[in-house]
This record gives structure tokens, sequence and C-alpha cells, in this order.
């Protein structure tokens, strides 16, 4: 299986532009040209020097499919390393899927989700980081998101985990020849040097780790909870936000939380509301879910928007609320403008310090600045590190946790004096954790799982 010629489209189904066919495999060349036809028909693709284009025809049993470009990549330079033929199709969905279909006729295998991407994975062409990258890519949900993903595939990442392996994997060879071979290698002033090295390599580790809550704003969409005392318009909210982006409302499944988050593009920002939907029937209220259960939720939130009811006095649970946001990303919305308000947006924005929209769920007023704050937010804070990369995923993320753990393992051998040969079992697992972000000690399942998740033709 792993060697045979496999095809796929490449180019997302749209109905405008090119269609890409790609072929992949030993056989890819001759499969191709089995169906193409140069305008000299003796020509070859077989006898062409890699990467090269050739204009031509797609043909089946003499009759012209289409007018298509043929690029031929020979392995290894390839994507997938191995022989490599891409076809541009002009003639649109169907006449690409043609081409496609010929192509599966005259030999080829359709291609797995993602099994493009895995055979450069397989042959060593890119690492794990960056083929889940790729599949990040193609999953990104909004343009910041894939920012974030082109980072990461150009192997920022990577490189800054295989340096900080290079170094552990030297100490740990420094070790390990000088326990094998007292007499020449002294480990005299080693547990100082390593005692450096170690809280070098910590830091390093917490630091990668810290992009982690960027990363998964940036892919997954900005955690958004709506708090407020009961009827001042919460539901409404959700309900005016969803309802403008209806048509390409997910559901997500939280991964870590079993309620419902639901995921709109607000101003080319990705937010997951948080959906209280679930909960409204008994614990709509703040009182009624307690103050306690609202903090917990603001906790987990990047972003709090808090909905005040501008045509009634503020409330004691009012004052709770503002006092769980102080230290938080939120902003207050100053509901029911269309109505006759008792409060000004100053008053406001004087206690609570946020920034104060004066907004009517009923008319729609403010939503247009409601979307140019959480822009400016989130800007402001995360695409302020343009230049630099975020961990776009959880397996990363656990991966540093594990390595930095292993350290400290080591570090507390070392305070409690403990021989220098118990240091090496530690020093191995960080570096065995590291490894798995790059994917080099992983499992088969784990490869199969994500390789999995990739899109058809990737
Ligand atoms: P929740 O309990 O905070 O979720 O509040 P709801 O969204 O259920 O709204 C409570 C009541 O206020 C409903 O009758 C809404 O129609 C009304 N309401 C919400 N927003 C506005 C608004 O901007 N203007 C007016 N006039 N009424 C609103």
């Amino acid at each position: 299986m792993k060697n045979d010629t496999i095809a796929a489209i490449a180019t997302a189904m749209s109905p405008s532009g090119i269609g890409i066919v790609r072929i992949s495999g030993p056989e890819a060349i001759s499969v191709a040209d089995r169906m193409f036809r140069f305008p000299a028909p003796e020509k070859k693709l077989a006898k062409q020097r890699s990467h090269t284009i050739h204009y031509g025809h797609i043909v089946e049993e003499g009759r012209v499919i289409d007018e298509v470009l043929v690029l031929l990549m020979r392995a290894p330079r390839s994507y997938t390393t191995e022989d490599t033929v891409e076809i541009d199709c002009h003639g649109g969905i169907l006449v690409t899927k043609k081409v496609l279909e010929l192509a599966l006729k005259e030999g080829a295998r359709l291609a797995e989700p993602g099994e493009f991407t895995k055979k450069a994975f397989l042959a060593g062409r890119i690492d794990l980081s960056q083929a889940e990258a790729v599949m990040d890519l193609i999953e990104s949900k909004n343009e910041y998101a894939m920012r974030s993903s082109l980072n990461q595939l150009s192997g920022l990442v990577s490189e800054k985990i295989r340096a900080l392996r290079e170094e552990i994997l030297y100490e740990m060879a420094y070790l390990e020849s000088a326990l094998d071979d007292p007499e020449h290698i002294s480990l005299e002033g080693f547990s100082e040097r390593l005692s450096g090295k170690l809280s070098d390599w910590k830091k390093r580790c917490v630091s990668l780790g810290s992009h982690f809550r960027d990363g998964r704003l940036a892919r997954e969409g900005i955690q958004t909870v709506i708090l407020g005392r009961p009827n001042v318009g919460k539901s409404s909210l959700m309900n005016l936000l969803m309802g403008e982006e209806r048509a390409i409302v997910t559901e997500v499944a939280g991964t870590t939380r079993d309620t419902l988050e639901e995921y709109l593009n607000f101003h080319q920002i990705g937010l997951n509301l948080i959906d209280t939907a679930g909960i409204r029937e008994t614990e709509d209220t703040v009182e009624k879910i307690g103050v306690g259960r609202a903090r917990k939720k603001a906790e987990d939130a990047d972003l709090i928007l808090y909905v005040v009811d501008g045509s009634s006095p503020l409330e004691e649970s009012d004052y709770e609320i503002m006092d769980l946001i102080r230290n938080r990303e939120a902003i207050v919305i100053l509901n029911k403008s269309d109505l006759e308000s008792v409060m000004l947006p100053r008053e406001l924005q004087f206690l609570t310090g946020k920034k104060v929209i004066s907004f009517s769920a009923k008319t729609g007023e403010g939503l247009e600045e409601l979307g140019e704050e959480i822009q400016k937010l989130f800007f402001s804070g995360l695409l302020s590190q343009k230049d630099d990369f975020y961990m776009a995923n959880v397996r990363h993320k656990e991966a540093l946790d594990a390595a930095v753990k292993s350290l400290s393992l080591v570090s507390q051998a070392m305070e409690e004096k403990m021989p220098e040969d118990m240091y090496s079992i530690d020093l191995m697992d960080a570096y065995e954790s590291l490894g798995r972000i790059l994917g080099e000690s992983v499992d088969e399942d784990l490869v199969n799982e994500i390789f999995g998740k990739f899109c058809m033709g990737k």
C-alpha cells in the first residue's frame, strides 16, 4: 500500500478558477502519460525533465476532456518525495472530477484524507509539527489563524525545539560517556553546568508553552462569555450575534468542558460564544447560578461581554460582576439604548474601567462598534507578537509540560545529591517529550489519527 500511486483533487471545490489534480507515487508519470497529450502527440512526460510545466490536453479515448497545464516533479524533489504530477485543469468542478476519475481509471488510487502530507512526513520531508500546521492551514477558520499556521509551517517551532533537544542530547551523551569512561572524561563541574542548563531549558519550554493560550485563540477562536444580571438582554445579544452569521455558524463540542460552543466569525475574528442556552432554564441568572459559577465562567473566558440594562438602575449583582471582570479582558455593553436611559456610558466606564458601548440588541445599534472593539483587543493583545509564532495545539502544550516536569525532576535529583546516573532517565524523558512535538517518538496510532483529520487531496 505504501508505495502505490495516489491521486486526489488538491484544490477547494469551488466553481471558479483552476482545479488541480495531484498524482503521486512511482506510477504517477506513466498514469499521467496515458491521459495527457502534448500538442506534438509523440512527446511523452516520461522523457521530460523534472520541474517543468507542459501545455496540452487531457484525452479520454480520443476525446478531449480539458485543456491543461501539467507540472512534473520527479522524486525526491517533490512534496511527497515521490514522482508527482499536478494537472491544472481549467474547466470547472465537473471537468476536474472527470480528470481525477480518469487518473483512477489509468491506475492511480484515490488518496485518503491527508495522505499526501502523510507521505511527506513518513519520508522525513516535514516533521509532525509542520504536518499539523498544514492541517491547521486547511482548517483555518480565519486569516489570523492562518498566519499562525504559516509561521509554524515555516518550522519556527520545530527549529526551537530541535535546538533544545540537541543541547539536552549533548549533556546526556556527555554524562553517559563520563560514567562509562571516568578515567578520561571528568564529571567535575558537570553538576554546576547542568544546573544552569536546566533552568535555561525549562525557561525555554515555558516560553514556548506560554504562546499556547494565544495559539488556542488563533486557531479556535476567542472564548467569549456573556455576563449580566437577568433580563438585561444577554440572550438577545447572543441571538443578534449568531443571527448575523447564522449561515456559517458551526457547533464545536468543547474539548475540555461539557458545554456547547457556538463558533462565529465576527468582523473576521473567530469567537467561541459559550452557549448558555442549555443552562438557561434552570440557571439563567447570576443569582441562580451563583457568583461562584459566574466567576468560574469568567475565569475560563478570554473575553467577557458584560451586559448592563441602561434603562434600569444598577443592582447588587452588577457590582459583583464588576469586581469579577476587573482584571479581565472585558467590554461593557450598555444595552437597551433605544429606551430612556438612567445611566451614562461615562459613569459606567468610570465604575468598570472598561470600554463601554452604547448598544441596543433590539435595533442593532452599537454592533459595528462592538466588532471594532473586539478587533482592537485582538490586535493589541495577540497580533502585537506578529513576528512570533503560536503553539497551535493541545498536544504540543502537553509535551512541553511533560518536558518541564522531567527537567524539574533532574533539578530535584541534583539538589538531593543523587548519583549522576540518576539524571539521565529524566533527561531522556524530557528529550522524548520534546520529540513528540516533532513526531520523532510517536506511535503509529497517533500518526494515523492526525493524518486522518486532513482534507482529501492534501
Ligand atoms: P437575558 O435574561 O439577559 O438573556 O435577557 P433577554 O435577552 O431575555 O431580554 C430580556 C428582555 O429585554 C426581553 O423582553 C427582550 O426583548 C428585552 N430586550 C433585550 N434587549 C433589548 C434592547 O436593546 N431594547 C429593548 N427595548 N428591549 C430589549
